[in-house]
């Protein structure tokens, strides 16, 4: 049998044969044109039945942890609607075909995060298309490392808050109305939240309204049956990283730092959603599940 994420291996040596390189992608970036792959459960995540009948929207769902998310969903019996920028739509559409090859039904819908606009529209069309909503991951962002706050445009101050907390906002403002109890909220943080980079500081500071706002929302939620969590990721290899999140640079050394000593991928970043927006985790509320290679946190 092919390993699954169950297959006990020793974490050091897990992946291995994934070297980091040093690129660049214009824009939002692809996991088709990442010159290193990465892993998202294609050929290893096993469902176990943990969502059956469940609807979900992921954001930014055509890649990266998003991409692995919307797999690991599918394969637990959940449809999966996912939103992404136009200009993924090669990504978008190799996510949908992973949907679908799971027996689940797969909805694309694209759009920018930053319209306001779209951001109703896209829970709208999720509902609709899918039948309803029940779990609602806020995974979308946008990371772009400058080394001088000087040189922070504007521009980019207001597309990484437009992106990441706003959208956040507004997604899950519109999704409430549809939500059922039993239904969960995920967002997505991040190791910055804690430890932010000194050339991240417009992101990292995104990361940690994300976790603030998010245990806020999950008491005020909470006495209605909707479970509102966060997710914080370490150094996962996706395009978002090779799309400026990092120094093309230093994409090599890229999760060195960790305990573990390695980039985490994709594929080990679903599980912890999964648990999340399934009915195992219902005393879990306002928690924030690290899945970072062993860095510490508060
Ligand atoms: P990714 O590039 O694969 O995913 C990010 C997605 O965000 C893109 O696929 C894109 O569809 C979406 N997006 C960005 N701007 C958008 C916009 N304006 N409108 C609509 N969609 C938009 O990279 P990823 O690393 O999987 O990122 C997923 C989440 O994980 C992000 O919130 C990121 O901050 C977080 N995260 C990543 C890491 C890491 O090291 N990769 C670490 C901590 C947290
Ligand atoms: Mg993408």
């Amino acid at each position: 049998m092919s390993r699954d994420q169950y297959t006990f291996a020793d974490p050091t040596k897990l992946y291995s044969g994934i070297d980091p390189t040093a690129q660049y992608q214009e824009g939002a970036g692809l996991d088709a044109d990442l010159e290193e792959k990465a892993d998202l459960g294609e050929t290893s995540y096993r469902g176990l039945g943990r969502l059956v009948g469940r609807k979900a929207l992921i954001t930014g769902g055509d890649s990266g942890i998003g991409g692995a998310t919307a797999i690991a969903f599918a394969r637990e019996g959940a449809d999966v609607a996912i939103g992404y920028l136009p200009e993924e739509e090669e990504d978008a559409q190799r996510i949908k075909g992973l949907i679908t090859d799971a027996g689940q039904k797969a909805v694309l819908l694209p759009g920018d995060l930053k319209d306001a606009a779209y951001c109703t529209e896209l829970v709208a069309q999720a509902v609709e298309q899918l039948g309803g909503l029940d779990i609602l991951v806020n995974n979308a962002g946008k990371q772009q490392s400058v080394e001088a706050l000087a040189d922070v445009s504007d521009e980019q101050f207001d597309e990484t808050y437009k992106t990441n907390v706003y959208a956040m906002f507004r997604v899950t403002k519109a999704a409430l109305p549809h939500l059922q109890p039993g239904s969960t909220i995920i967002n997505t943080s991040s190791i910055q939240a804690y430890e932010p980079s000194e050339t991240l500081v417009d992101y990292a500071s995104t990361k940690a309204a994300i976790n603030n706002f998010s245990k806020g929302l999950a008491q005020q939620l909470a006495p209605q049956g909707i479970r509102v969590n966060v997710v914080a990721p370490g150094p996962i290899w996706t395009p978002l990283q090779t799309a400026g999140g990092q120094p093309p640079e230093d994409l090599p050394a890229f999760g060195e730092q960790t305990p573990l000593g390695r980039p985490g991928q994709p594929a080990e970043l679903a599980p912890a959603y999964v648990f999340l927006a399934s009915a195992e985790s219902s005393y879990v509320i306002g928690a924030t599940l690290h899945v970072n290679g062993g860095m510490p946190t508060p």
